[in-house]
C-alpha cells in the first residue's frame, strides 16, 4: 500500500497521515472520499488538506523533491457539462500544474474527460490573445493595433447608448455560443431595455428541445440513466452527446446494474460499442421505428394505462371534433374511447413499415420493442443532436421517444426520464431587470413563431434582405463563420460595415470570425472566469461555480485581489466584469435607468464587483448553503470558494404530484379539463426563479395545477397542465396534421433524393474535441487532428477508392474536398464526417496548432478556400510546439452546406443531400468552393415552407407566450402590430 511504501522510504509523517485519513474514512463511511459523489473515490485528496497538499516532483525523480499545492476547484468550461475540476497550483511559483476532478463535484464525481484536464493547455497556449486589438485597415486584412480596455469600453458604451437613445435598440445584439452561466447575459441584455439575445442553439439542439418542449413544456430531458432497467440513446452520451461525460458515466453506471442499452445511430459511435442492441437506420427514419414501438405497447396493452389516464391531455384531444375518424361509445368520451383511437391512430406504424423506411430487419425492431416493454417505470432514454439536428422535422424524434416514456408512465421516475428543470437549481440574481419592451424581429422572424429559439443562422440573409442592419455585434464564444452553415455568406456580412457597423469579438483566441473584428477582446478560459450554473445530470439538484482559481489561491496567500485582470495572463479579463463595466458605462449618470441593474448594493454609487453578486445569490438564494458554510465556520460563498460546487437537494421526484397548497388558489376557476386557475400561482417546483408558466385566462389568472377530486396537483408546465400527446398550439398554428407523435419524410428521405445522391451525416464529433476553443489543446490535437469521410466498404468499392484517396463532396452550393476512411462502422450508401475540424487562419495569426494556412479566392459570388500550408512545428514559449508531428487539420465542411431552416422548430438540419466522387487530379485535401448566389437560393427555398404568425397565428400574438425564450419580452411586445 502507499503508506507502507512511505513508510519504507522513510517518509513516516505522510504515511501516518495518509494511514489516518484513509483507516477513518473507511471505517465511518466505508467509501474512501465520503460526500456528493457517493461512490467510492480512492485517489482524491482529502479536502482537509486542500490548502496545502504535498506531491513528489515528477521530474526531480529519482530524488524525493516535494511540491506544495494549493487546490482550488473550478467548473470546465470545454463542454456543457460542467464538470468539476481541481487546480492544483503551486505554493512556490503560484502557477497550475495540472487540472484534476472535483470529487465535492455532484454531477461528475471527480471524474472528467480528456478534454478536462486540457484547460492547461489552454491556459498556457502560446497563441492565445493577451490584450485587447483595435482593427487597422480594411475587415479581414489581418492589420491590427493594441488598445486599452478603457479605449475599447468607451467607444463601444458610446455605441449602444447612441443606439438606444435613439430608439435603434434593435441594432445592438450579442450573439452567444456556449454561454457556461445560468442567464448573467440575459439580465445585462434586459437592464440595456434590450431584446438582443442570440444564440447558436438552432444549430445545435433545437430539435430536440422543441420534441421534449411540445411534449412537457420544458425542452430537455434528464434521465436517470444508473436507475433504469432499459436505456434507449438517439445521441453519441459515451463521446460527445449532452453531458458527456456525467450521463455517460451513469450510463455506464445503468449496465453495470444489469440495464439493457439501446442505441440508434447510423454511424458506429463510441456508444454504439456499448451497445446491447445497436441499430444503424436511415436517417430520419428513427420516428418510424419509434412509433412501431409505440404502436407494440398499445396493440398489446402493455402500457401504464393509469399513468395515460391520469397525465395525458387526451381529453383535450377527444375535444377537437376533427383529429378523429372514430365515432365514440361515450358522450363526453371515456379514456376508453381513446384508447380505441389511440390504437387506430397508430396501427400503420407496422415492424414491417419500420422496417421499410430504416432498412432495419422488422425482426430486430420486434426484439427492441420486446426489450423496451419490460421496462416499466425504468425506461431511461435521450435524444440530443444527432437525426434530431440532421433533418427536417428531427424534432418529431424527440417527441416520439418521449411518447414511448409517457406511455410507460417512466416520466420523473427511478430509472425514468425528468423534465430538466426539476432536477437543475437555478437561483435568484440580486437584480432583476424587466422584460425588455421590444420585439427583435432579426433574431425571431415572424415566419419562425415557433421556433425553438433564434434564428440566428439566418442572419446574413436577413440582413441581405435589407429587414436590418446591425450598430454593435458581440459574439462570445461562437465562431459563427466556422461553426455554422453558410460561412462565406457571413464573411460576406462581416466585411460589410453598411450590415455591421461595429463588430467586437470576446475571445480567448483567434478563430475565423474573429478575423472580421473591430475589436478582439480578451477573454479569460474556464479556470481565469466566475460563471455559476446547474444542469440536469441526475435526479438531483446542484449548483456549480466557475472561478478564476488564481484570484482563490492568492486570495487564499491573504491578498486583495479586485479584478481577474490582476492576476491573468496579460490583460485577459473576465466577461462578467466586463459586463459590469459596460453597463456602467453606457449610463454613467443613471439617466437611462440601466446603471441601476450595475450598482453596488453595499456601496451606492459605486459599480457591482463579482464577488458582491455572487455573494449575494450565495447569501440569499440557495437553500441550505448558508447552514452547511456555518457548520465550517465558512460564509457562504468561501463555502463555494473552497469546494465549487453545493447539493442543493438529492432525490427530487415527481414534481407533477405535488399537491398546490391553499395560499396559491385565491380567486380560482377550474376549467372542463380540470385545470384550475388562479390569482396566486407560484413557480413550480423547488426551483425560486419562476419555471416557465403557461398561458393564464383573461382575467389574469394562471394555471396552478389540475384538479383530481378534492385535491389539485401540480402537473406540467403545459398550457394543458399534462403531458402533451395532443399539441393544442401546433394545430392551432397552422400545423394541424402534426398536432400528435407522427413520422413523416425528411428533406433527406429517399423520395426527395436523386438517384444518384446520398446523405452526408455532418452532426458528430470526436470526444477529445472542443470546436473553436481546443484548436491549441495539444494534448487533444495529438490524439485526434482530421476528420475524414466514413464510407462504407461496399460503398467504397464502386468509387473504387481506399483509405486516403481523395472524395470530392458535392452539396447543393459547393464542394468539399477529403480524404477516405473505409469503415465497416456505417450504413452502407451513408457518409459521414465530423465536424469538429478543418480550422484555418489567412495570416501566422492564430491557433497554429490546428489551424491550417489557407488562401481565399472570391469572384463575385464565388468563394474558393485553398490551403497554403498544414500545420508545422514552431517555436514559441512552449517546447512542444517545436515536436509537432501531425500535418493536417481536417476540411472545414460547414462553409459547403446552405441554411436549412425547419419550418416549425426553425433548427438547421444539418444533413446534407451529396454526391460523392474520386476528387480532380487538381484538388488537395481541405479545398473548398462555394456560390452564396445558390445559398440565397435555398435559404429562400425554405423560407417558402414556413407558415408565419401573420397568416396563421390564432390571436395574432407573434409566438405563443407559454413557450421558451431565453430573453423574453414584455408581454404586451408578443402582440403583432396591427
Ligand atoms: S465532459 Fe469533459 S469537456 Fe465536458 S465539462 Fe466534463 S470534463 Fe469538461
Amino acid at each position: 500500500m502507499d503508506w507502507d511504501d512511505l513508510e519504507n522510504r522513510g517518509d513516516a509523517e505522510h504515511a501516518e497521515l495518509r494511514r489516518v485519513d484513509i483507516i477513518e474514512l473507511m471505517s465511518d463511511n466505508e467509501t474512501f472520499y465520503p460526500g456528493p459523489s457517493r461512490i467510492h473515490l480512492a485517489a482524491f485528496p482529502p479536502k482537509e488538506r486542500w490548502d496545502d497538499w504535498t506531491e513528489l516532483d515528477s521530474r526531480a525523480w529519482p530524488q524525493r523533491k516535494e511540491r506544495h499545492y494549493s487546490l482550488v476547484p473550478t467548473t470546465c468550461f470545454n463542454c456543457e457539462s460542467a464538470c468539476g475540476l481541481l487546480a492544483y497550483i503551486d505554493k512556490v511559483t503560484g502557477e497550475v500544474q495540472k487540472f484534476e476532478g472535483n470529487p465535492e463535484h455532484p454531477g461528475s464525481r471527480g471524474r472528467n474527460c480528456a478534454k478536462g484536464p486540457a484547460t492547461l493547455n489552454q491556459v498556457t497556449d502560446p497563441d492565445r490573445i493577451l490584450y485587447p486589438l483595435k482593427r487597422l485597415g480594411k475587415r479581414g486584412e489581418g492589420k491590427w493595433q493594441r488598445t486599452s480596455w478603457d479605449e475599447a469600453l468607451n467607444t463601444i458604451a458610446a455605441r449602444i447608448r447612441k443606439a438606444i437613445v435613439e430608439e435603434r435598440r434593435d441594432e445592438v445584439m450579442y450573439h452567444v455560443g456556449r454561454p457556461g452561466e445560468d442567464g448573467f447575459t440575459e439580465r445585462i441584455l434586459a437592464a440595456w431595455g434590450i431584446d438582443g439575445h442570440n444564440s447558436h442553439t438552432n444549430i445545435c439542439s433545437s430539435g430536440s428541445r422543441e420534441g421534449y418542449q411540445l411534449w412537457m413544456g420544458l425542452d430537455r430531458p434528464s434521465p436517470d440513466h444508473a436507475n433504469a432497467k432499459v436505456i434507449l440513446l438517439i445521441s453519441a452520451h459515451l463521446e460527445s452527446g449532452h453531458y458527456f461525460n456525467p450521463h455517460a458515466q451513469r450510463v455506464i453506471d445503468g449496465k453495470a446494474n444489469g440495464a439493457k442499452l439501446i442505441v440508434f445511430d447510423t454511424r458506429l459511435s463510441s456508444t454504439a460499442t456499448h451497445a446491447d442492441y445497436w441499430i444503424a437506420p436511415y436517417p430520419g427514419s428513427e420516428a418510424a421505428i419509434l412509433l412501431a414501438i409505440a404502436n407494440y405497447l398499445i396493440r398489446n396493452n402493455l402500457y401504464n394505462r393509469e399513468f395515460v389516464e391520469t397525465w395525458w391531455n387526451w381529453r383535450e384531444y377527444v375535444a377537437q371534433p376533427s383529429t378523429f375518424t372514430l365515432d365514440f361509445k361515450e358522450e363526453p368520451p371515456s379514456f376508453s374511447d381513446f384508447e380505441d383511437i389511440l390504437k387506430e391512430l397508430y396501427s400503420e406504424y407496422t415492424f414491417e413499415f419500420a422496417s421499410k423506411e430504416s432498412g432495419v430487419d422488422a425482426k430486430t425492431i420486434e426484439q427492441i420493442a420486446e426489450v423496451v416493454a419490460t421496462a416499466g417505470t425504468r425506461f431511461s432514454s435521450h435524444n440530443w443532436r444527432s437525426v434530431s439536428s440532421g433533418v427536417s422535422g428531427g424534432w418529431s424524434v424527440a417527441r416520439c421517444l418521449f411518447f414511448i416514456n409517457a406511455l410507460l408512465g417512466a416520466v420523473a421516475t427511478e430509472g425514468g426520464v425528468f423534465p430538466n428543470a426539476w432536477n437543475k437549481f437555478v437561483p435568484r440574481p440580486i437584480y432583476t431587470p424587466p422584460h425588455p419592451k421590444m420585439w427583435n424581429e432579426t433574431t425571431w422572424p415572424r415566419e419562425y413563431p415557433l421556433s425553438m429559439n433564434e434564428m440566428s443562422f439566418l442572419l446574413p440573409h436577413l440582413l441581405k434582405d435589407g429587414r436590418a442592419k446591425l450598430d454593435t455585434y458581440f459574439t462570445r464564444v461562437y465562431n459563427p463563420v466556422w461553426t455554422n452553415p453558410d460561412g462565406f455568406s457571413w464573411i460576406e456580412m462581416l466585411a460589410d460595415p453598411d450590415l455591421v457597423g461595429c463588430y467586437v469579438a470576446l475571445t480567448p483566441t483567434w478563430n475565423e470570425t474573429a478575423y472580421y473584428a473591430d475589436y478582439v477582446l480578451p477573454m479569460g478560459v474556464g479556470s481565469e472566469r466566475h460563471d455559476i450554473h446547474s444542469y440536469e445530470t441526475h435526479d438531483s439538484q446542484w449548483l456549480g461555480f466557475r472561478q478564476p482559481v488564481l484570484k482563490t489561491h492568492r486570495q487564499r496567500e491573504g491578498a486583495n485581489i479586485n479584478d481577474t485582470r490582476e492576476v491573468n495572463p496579460g490583460e485577459v479579463w473576465e466577461e462578467n466584469e466586463f459586463w459590469l463595466e459596460l453597463t456602467w458605462r453606457i449610463d454613467l449618470d443613471g439617466s437611462l435607468g440601466i446603471r441601476q441593474f450595475a450598482e453596488s448594493k453595499k456601496n451606492p454609487g459605486t459599480r457591482l464587483g463579482v464577488d458582491e453578486y455572487y455573494e449575494w445569490i450565495f447569501d440569499n438564494s440557495v437553500p441550505g448553503l448558508p447552514e452547511k458554510a456555518a457548520k465550517e465556520n465558512l460564509t457562504p460563498l468561501q463555502f463555494m470558494r473552497r469546494y465549487g460546487a453545493f447539493e442543493v437537494k438529492n432525490k427530487i421526484g415527481k414534481i407533477y404530484e405535488e399537491v398546490v397548497g391553499r395560499e396559491e388558489l385565491e380567486d380560482a376557476r377550474v376549467d372542463e379539463f380540470g385545470r384550475v386557475f388562479t390569482r396566486a400561482a407560484k413557480p413550480a417546483g423547488p426551483n425560486i426563479v419562476p419555471l416557465p408558466l403557461p398561458d393564464g385566462d383573461d382575467e389574469g389568472r394562471r394555471l396552478v395545477g389540475i384538479k383530481f377530486g378534492d385535491t389539485i396537483k401540480r402537473g406540467f408546465p403545459t398550457p394543458s397542465g399534462r403531458l402533451e400527446f395532443f399539441s393544442k398550439t401546433l394545430h392551432d398554428w397552422g400545423w394541424p396534421e402534426y398536432a400528435i407523435p407522427s413520422y413523416f419524410k425528411s428533406h433527406v428521405h429517399p423520395d426527395n433524393l436523386e438517384p444518384d445522391q446520398t446523405i452526408l451525416i455532418s452532426t458528430f464529433r470526436l470526444a477529445v474535441q472542443i470546436h473553436t476553443r481546443s484548436a491549441n489543446s495539444k494534448w487533444l490535437d495529438e490524439i485526434a487532428h482530421t476528420n475524414p469521410l466514413w464510407i462504407h466498404t461496399s460503398h467504397a468499392d464502386k468509387l473504387n477508392v481506399i483509405t486516403g484517396d481523395l472524395l470530392r463532396v458535392e452539396t447543393e452550393i459547393g464542394y468539399y474536398v477529403v480524404p477516405a476512411w473505409v469503415t465497416e462502422g456505417i450504413r452502407p450508401g451513408i457518409v459521414a464526417c465530423s465536424h469538429h475540424m478543418g480550422r484555418w487562419k489567412l495570416t501566422d495569426e492564430g491557433q497554429r496548432q490546428l489551424m491550417a494556412t489557407v488562401k481565399l479566392d472570391r469572384n463575385g459570388t464565388q468563394w474558393g478556400l485553398k490551403r497554403q500550408r498544414g500545420i508545422e512545428p514552431y517555436e514559441s514559449t512552449d517546447a512542444d510546439t517545436q515536436r509537432i508531428w501531425w500535418k493536417d487539420a481536417g476540411v472545414h465542411q460547414n462553409m459547403t452546406f446552405p441554411v436549412h431552416p425547419d419550418p416549425i422548430s426553425g433548427m438547421h438540419c444539418w444533413h446534407q443531400a451529396v454526391r460523392v466522387r474520386r476528387a480532380e487530379p487538381t484538388d488537395n485535401p481541405g479545398d473548398i468552393f462555394v456560390d452564396t448566389a445558390k445559398s440565397r437560393e435555398v435559404f429562400k427555398k425554405w423560407l417558402a415552407l414556413t407558415r408565419p404568425a401573420d397568416k396563421y397565428s390564432p390571436d395574432r400574438t407573434r409566438r405563443p407566450y407559454w413557450m421558451l425564450r431565453p430573453l423574453k419580452p414584455a408581454r404586451e411586445y408578443y402582440k403583432l402590430p396591427e
